[in-house]
């Protein structure tokens, strides 16, 4: 990233069109450099693709502005601290939380809900910033639910690969296929049993007792 804002600076300057072509030629070595371009945006750099700028192709990238010296230790330190302290309103939060149904995007545990491997804990829903890549390759920061325990990074138990490798082998192939959408979305989906599900756990306990009435023995 630090190598890009040099290049941009140097080689681009503010206001000037460069393309995709060009930042994969100036780091051949780099996998995804254009992406590590694009993280400059959360350092205050406006980086303009044709979705902002109707007079660019889909191939160009327009630098508006050039932000926080990136190189310098101590200014990135401050920048990242400045879009770190951007907070949710509580409003967009309870708006975040009812769009993925009160569901962790990552597990899909609902909140309150105790984890499968792990009875003692139950889950606490939170906000977290994820960053989710479009059709056409850019990469949008947004707001998604997400337990604490994913959030934390801890969901250690799950991550080791010979079980996740046994686990997708004993997958069936119809659920192969659907796993392999999740991988590709970066997030799972729900059925509607897990829906009403969700949404039960959310309810008080006299509130479940009439659900339960509901419920017919089949
Ligand atoms: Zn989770």
């Amino acid at each position: 990233m630090v190598r890009g804002a040099l290049w941009l600076k140097q080689f681009v300057g503010e206001g000037n069109i460069f393309t995709k072509h060009q930042v994969r030629e100036a780091f051949p070595d780099t996998s995804q450099a254009d992406r590590r371009i694009r993280d400059l945006r959360k350092f205050g750099w406006v980086i303009n693709t044709n979705q902002q700028d109707a007079s660019l192709t889909p191939e160009d990238l327009r630098l508006v502005r050039i932000g926080a010296a990136v190189w310098d230790k101590r200014a990135r330190a401050e920048a990242s601290k400045g879009s770190k302290r951007k907070t949710l309103s509580a409003k967009a939060r309870q708006e975040t939380f009812a769009r993925d149904d009160y569901m962790c995007r990552t597990c899909g545990i609902a909140g309150g809900e105790t984890y499968p491997d792990d009875p003692v804990h139950s889950a606490v829903l939170s906000i977290a910033n994820r960053e989710v890549v479009r059709p056409d390759g850019d990469a949008n920061e947004m707001p998604v639910t997400q337990c604490k325990r994913c959030n934390s990074g801890s969901n250690g138990k799950a991550a080791r690969l010979d079980r996740v490798e046994a686990a997708v082998d004993r997958l069936e192939p119809t659920q192969q296929a659907e796993f392999k959408q999740w991988v590709h979305q970066g997030k799972r989906s729900w059925t509607d049993l897990e829906r009403a599900w969700s949404a039960f756990c959310g309810l008080p306990p006299e509130a479940r007792a009439l659900i339960e009435s509901r419920i017919k023995d089949e």
